[in-house]
């Protein structure tokens, strides 16, 4: 059978025999690790599943609105349940928030105030969000220009949250901090629920009035407990990442304390309107059953990594997470050394998607990011990284920065079609 399939492989894709087998026995290696990611997806499936009985969502539910959106049970049954299953009194769930920035930015402009300060515990966050501090490019209206300021701590040793230096950062300008519970474009490990609930609960006992806020991309799903469970205020995604489930065709979450969410829903539309408005022109369904998958769309996602870091670890390449270490998202970051390998990657990756897989893509500017960045996104909604996508800016040490996958089966593929693109250019000795 197993030889069959290796036939099938080489025929249909001309992969090399022995990138197969290494994948094979690389699979093999990671099947244990593969059982504790089915335990949690079990666990979260419970929790979503649990959600949907307790608010009683019905066929009703998926219709739209249309206009203001006045009284749309649909987008309301879906905020309750977002909210239940993040543990948070209240939740923003909305296709009018246009990516993850958006969500984080509307955190940021609903709670901060000029004179405030925002504290970063991460370092310096996700490259897009330097537009809207102020940090780097003069975007309209970013948070300097409103005389907010912001400072950063760096990750301490291990990686940790450097806690003596956060308590020394704290001030009483501080009104906000932030944690990026994902490493981003960065080597550094992401961020476990449990270490974010020890920091809580020292910013806290400094100040209990500042708010929590946690950038919780990629994060969704991959353990078992999420930030807003374990004492953080205020919290925000992309819907085209993990809560999404690779159905929903566009938008973002907000969710956290009632004050909070209501702050931060008085800037995406206007005060005093706030979330009483928001048409879902009949996606409904399509949210909630994103949202219904998602537990097990992020397994998948997970899966696919761990196998990527084995087989890309057994090809002597240097990998973040390790195969074995404990994940709390979904990305896999593969040093490949040199922009030509960042590139072979990429366009490896790209030529064995489902969408797109005739065209290759290129280093270009981003809207909102700094260095040239390739991206491979075969994927049915555009940009949407639940599905199978490598990216990564044009820098040292050129780190390709994996994520995603609908099915494991689609990740095994374009990985090993990635490392057949770098054997092509002699990037790889086998
Ligand atoms: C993707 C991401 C963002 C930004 O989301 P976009 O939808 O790309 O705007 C912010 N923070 C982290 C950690 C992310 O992974």
């Amino acid at each position: 059978m197993l030889l069959e399939l290796n036939n099938v492989y080489e025929r249909y894709f001309n992969f090399h025999p022995q990138l197969v087998r290494l994948a094979e026995e690389s699979e093999k290696q990671v099947y244990p690790i593969w059982e504790e990611i089915d335990q949690i997806s079990q666990f979260n499936q419970i929790k979503v599943l649990r959600a949907f009985q307790k608010y009683r969502i019905s066929d009703y539910h998926f219709s739209g609105s249309t206009g203001y959106g006045y009284g749309d049970v649909g987008r309301e049954g879906l905020e309750e349940v977002y909210a239940d299953v993040f543990g948070t009194e209240k939740a923003l769930v909305r296709l009018q928030i246009s990516s993850g920035t958006h969500a984080i930015s509307l955190c940021l402009y609903g709670i901060l105030r000029p004179g405030d300060e925002l504290l970063s515990l991460t370092g310096d966050p996700y490259d897009t969000l330097e537009e809207v501090l102020g940090t780097r490019g003069g975007g309209y209206g970013n948070l300097k220009e409103w005389g907010i300021t912001y400072k950063k701590v760096e990750l301490g040793p291990e990686d940790k949250i450097d806690m003596p230096s956060v308590i020394k950062a704290i001030t009483p300008k501080t009104r906000m901090v932030l944690l990026q519970r994902s490493r981003g474009y960065t080597w550094r490990p992401s961020i476990a629920v449990e270490e974010i609930a020890k920091v809580v609960v020292e910013v806290k006992r400094v100040n209990p009035n500042i708010v929590f806020f946690v950038d919780n991309c990629y994060g969704e799903f991959s353990q078992i407990i999420e930030p807003t469970e374990v004492g953080v205020d205020l919290m925000a995604g992309s819907l085209i990442k993990n809560p999404g489930g690779g159905i929903a065709p566009t938008g973002g979450y907000v969710v956290g304390k009632e004050k909070y969410v209501k702050m931060a829903a008085a800037r995406l539309t206007a005060p005093g309107i706030g979330e009483k408005v928001g048409a879902t022109l009949g996606l409904n369904r399509l949210l909630y059953q994103g949202f219904y998958l998602a537990p097990h769309v992020v397994a998948q996602s997970l899966k696919g990594a761990i196998f990527t870091a084995q087989f890309f670890k057994n090809l002597g390449f240097e990998v973040s997470p390790e195969p074995k270490e404990k994940r709390v998202d979904i990305i896999q970051a593969i040093k490949t050394n040199t922009p030509e390998g960042l590139v072979a990657f990429c366009q490896g990756l790209q030529k064995f998607s489902p969408v797109d897989s005739h065209v290759s893509p290129q280093p270009a500017e981003q809207p909102g990011y700094g260095d040239r960045i390739i991206m491979a996104a075969g994927a049915f909604i555009q940009g949407a990284s639940i599905e199978l996508s490598a990216d990564g800016p044009l820098r040292e040490p050129y780190i390709a920065y994996l994520q995603g996958g609908l099915t494991k089966e689609q990740v095994k593929i374009g990985v090993i079609g990635a490392a057949q693109n770098m054997l092509n250019e002699g990037l790889i000795t086998l």
